[in-house]
């Protein structure tokens, strides 16, 4: 106990987490193991995990048959150039990947995380871009207010500009073309005039811009909002329309979390590059991929360039393709998509009774995602103290307090979760 007090101390003056002062850090919690859905403390706690650590540990934690294939892969080799060199982890990976992504889908690009995949879908859509029109004026970006792309320099230039970290980075970012989030929420009856601001943009500005990039149907980390499908069949018919290239961002929404393997299959219509990351690899290695159709790939070839200029140290890991192979299989095995109907009606359920309480704006379920929107901000420390005291692991960022548990949560856990949440937002009246 001494002994992890001291560690804490130290982690406390020495390391930086995600989004916290060194002044007045908020408290973390040390975690010995995890297993399934269960994330253990130090101090001998046991916390019923609502994050899957930030949508990616989708099988839950410390999972047998994923530990043996980075085992079994570790023992072959753990890491190799991929300039040059290919393996079997990377092609089998991306055959798979290719298998279950829109069929307009034909290059693939390995990255280290998601918001390097996103930075290099945006390379490739410059790229693109200038050699489709040959002019290197078409190479700016517009997206949808309230977007999470991640933390990177031009993935945070395309982030919601008021709640992303514009005003922290001010003028050293790109400026971007931002038009307003869709108007027409997922489940409402679809009104065209939600279009109008991306067409406006579009119709005026077509000449400056490479592509659009928007999360499909799920905006995550921006605000948690599920908007209508139609949306983006009408986005890909103006981005036909104005030859500007559409970028699906798929990296939160990908794996089944909204009810579909990937999100555009909501709306049936797909990107000219997509980015995946996240879930591909269960939440055991950081790895993300970037695709795109052959039309976009031979351009950039055909481009002044030559070649994509991008080509990470860890391109196509073999561990983490070895582990992406394997969680895969296991969705393919599982009939996910009832799997996923029944955690959104238990979901609703559960989280239905939230509604009458004082503090809440608005309660929402997608797939296995559940929100509870609050009228005010929530205190992060103080709520996660009382999570923690609670046996619950759940982190609300601005106004939303949410779960996207791993796909292996029981009811009975589910039920505890989403009740112990409820009990907190009666009780402190966030
Ligand atoms: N895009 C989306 C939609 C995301 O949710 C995130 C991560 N929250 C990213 C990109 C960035 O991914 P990473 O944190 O792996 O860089």
């Amino acid at each position: 106990m001494q002994r992890s007090l001291l560690h804490d101390v130290w982690d406390r003056e020495h390391l930086w987490h995600p989004y916290t002062s060194t002044i007045d850090p908020l408290p973390t919690y040390k975690v010995e193991s995890a297993e399934g859905v269960r994330i253990r403390l130090a101090d001998g706690r046991e916390l019923i995990d609502g994050m899957s650590s930030w949508w990616c540990v989708i099988h839950g934690y410390n999972n047998p048959r994923i530990n043996e294939a980075a085992v079994l892969q570790m023992e072959k080799m753990s890491h190799v150039m991929f300039g040059g060199f290919t393996h079997e982890p990377a092609i089998q990976l991306g055959k798979a990947l290719l298998e279950v992504a829109p069929p307009q889908m034909h290059n693939l690009f390995y990255a280290d995380s998601g918001s390097v995949a996103v930075e290099v879908a945006m390379k490739m859509a410059v790229q693109a871009s200038v050699a489709r029109s040959g002019s290197h004026r078409k190479t700016n970006f517009v997206t949808i207010r309230s977007g999470y792309h991640g933390d990177t320099w031009n993935a945070m230039s395309v982030c919601d500009p008021v709640t992303g970290m514009h005003g922290a980075f001010g003028s050293s970012l790109p400026v971007r073309f931002f038009v307003e989030s869709p108007s027409v929420k997922f489940g409402e009856e679809w009104r065209q005039e939600a279009m109008l601001p991306l067409e406006r943009t579009l119709r005026e500005h077509a000449d400056e811009i490479a592509a659009l990039i928007l999360e499909p149907v799920v905006q995550g980390a921006g605000g948690m909002r599920f908007y209508h499908p139609q949306y983006l069949v009408e986005a890909r018919r103006l981005c036909d329309k104005y030859g500007v290239y559409l970028i699906f961002d798929e990296i939160a929404t990908g794996f089944w979390r909204t009810g579909r393997f990937f999100a555009w299959e909501h709306a049936g219509v797909a990107p000219d590059i997509m980015c995946v990351g996240k879930g591909l690899t269960a939440g055991y290695l950081t790895m993300s991929a970037v695709m795109t159709t052959k039309d976009v790939a031979d351009t950039i070839s055909a481009g002044e360039a030559g070649v994509l200029m991008h080509g990470p140290t860890f391109m196509a890991n073999p561990l983490a393709c070895a582990i992406a192979i394997e969680s895969l299989k296991m969705l393919r095995e599982q009939d996910m998509a009832s799997r996923l109907s029944s955690m959104e009606s238990s979901l609703r359920t559960l989280l239905a009774p939230a509604r009458d309480l004082d503090g809440v704006a608005d309660v929402r379920v997608l797939g296995s995602i559940g929100v509870v929107e609050m009228k005010r901000p929530v205190d992060v420390g103080r709520f996660q103290k009382k999570c923690v005291e609670r046996g619950i692991w759940v982190r609300p960022f601005g106004r939303n307090v949410y779960v996207m548990p791993p796909y292996v949560i029981s009811d009975s856990d589910l039920a505890t979760l989403t009740g112990q949440m409820l009990e907190i937002l009666e009780e402190t009246g966030e």
